[in-house]
């Protein structure tokens, strides 16, 4: 029966060498197997021929390769690719390809929906289901590297992967460290730790447990440079306000030296983009190793935010250079597939309540930030 079969996909090395220690193999078959799923994306094990054919037998029936399934594939104009992709009977998730001239950026969901309500985050309006696990997660690598074509040591077409897709990755920590570890991992995916990034809306005690077993980048969501602004617009910061959060990331980019962390700030029309916010901004950054990613926000269905204006951009991010702090505007791909930052939705059955909460609102006008 399918559903009781371990599924080898959501294994990392030390897991996969505990399950072929189980069966009575030696370790070296973790090797193979995992080469013949990363590397060669097999999932049948009757075509993995360096294993005897008795162990191929006895993998077919106690265990499986099982990818989510594709339930839409979709290319904007721009080659931006998203993939909507089952998770089980009623969930799904999005998973995007941000091709550029040098690199290849995967953005990676972690979890079914989001539970932390950010205002101005289209998953927010679609309510949580549940933890991703960690065969779902490196799943959605394995089945983007597939239909690319990737190669693991010649042409990669996935040269980094960021944990910015639906869901707060730190939330579902074993599950995405896990997933992590494939990524890097040279029988996985092969990346290196830098370009891997966990982006996270800010779980200070979450981002010191990753500093211990992890050294993935680190990207947070800061989008407002004084708490009033930030918990209106990222409600945790109530729990996790600025100072506390930021001496987390101090204390992560410690932990790794020459590296530092990237501070992303989604641009709102006259909500977080005034002169004085840069300003502010400034102050916070310069006692770390940062960079400041600017992203125009991506509007979506319902919203009551607009894109800060270009002359806002432009200004915003002068004030920033001028002081020494680096910042780059974050270029919008994939708009027209509804593949931008903040518009991944999915399919998510809701169990918070928070998707019908939201239509409530729309329909009663009632959309101002609360
Ligand atoms: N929960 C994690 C991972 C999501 S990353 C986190 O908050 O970091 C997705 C990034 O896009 C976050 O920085 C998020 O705040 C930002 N974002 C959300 N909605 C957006 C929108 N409508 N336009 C632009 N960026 C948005």
């Amino acid at each position: 029966m399918s559903t009781t079969r371990v599924n080898l996909l959501g294994l990392d090395r030390s897991r996969m060498r505990a399950f072929f220690a189980q069966i009575g193999e030696k370790p070296f078959r973790a090797e193979q197997v995992m080469k013949w799923i990363y590397h060669q994306h097999v999932t049948d094990f009757s075509q993995m021929s360096d294993l005897g054919r008795g162990l191929r037998t006895l993998l077919a029936e106690i265990a499986e390769v099982a990818p989510p399934t594709t339930v839409l594939d979709r290319q904007g104009v721009d080659g931006t690719r998203k993939w909507l992709l089952g998770t089980d009977s009623v969930n799904a998730v999005e998973t995007v390809y941000i091709p550029e001239p040098s690199r290849g950026t995967l953005c990676v969901s972690s979890q079914v929906g989001c539970g932390l309500n950010c205002r101005f985050c289209s998953t927010a309006t679609q309510g949580f289901n549940r933890n991703l696990d960690a065969s779902e997660i490196i799943g959605q690598v394995w089945v983007a590297s597939h239909a690319l074509g990737n190669l693991p040591h010649q042409l990669r077409r996935i040269t980094n992967v960021v944990m910015m897709g639906m869901g707060e990755p730190l939330l579902n920590f074993d599950n995405v460290v896990c997933a992590m570890d494939v990524m890097r991992d040279d029988l996985g995916f092969g990346l290196a730790s830098k370009r891997v990034t966990l982006s996270t809306a800010g779980l200070v005690p979450m981002i010191d447990r990753l500093g211990e077993v992890s050294d993935v980048s680190l990207a947070v969501s800061l989008h407002a440079p004084n708490d009033d602004l930030r918990t209106r617009l990222v409600p945790l910061n109530r729990k996790y306000p600025i100072a506390e959060l930021l001496e987390a990331c101090a204390r992560y980019a410690a932990r790794k030296p020459r590296s530092s962390i990237t501070f992303e700030y989604t641009l709102m029309d006259g909500v977080n983009d005034h002169p004085e916010h840069a300003r502010q901004l400034v102050r916070l950054m310069r006692r770390l190793p940062a960079k400041v990613n600017l992203i125009p926000f991506n509007p979506f269905s319902g919203t009551e935010f607009r894109r800060s204006t270009p002359e806002a951009i432009a200004a915003f991010q002068q004030i920033l250079m001028h002081a020494g702090v680096m910042a780059m505007v974050r270029r919008t791909r994939g708009d027209d597939i509804d593949a931008a930052c903040g518009q991944l939705k999915g399919m998510v059955a809701d169990r918070t309540r928070r998707a019908a909460e939201f239509r409530r609102r729309i329909e009663e006008g009632m959309t101002h930030v609360a």
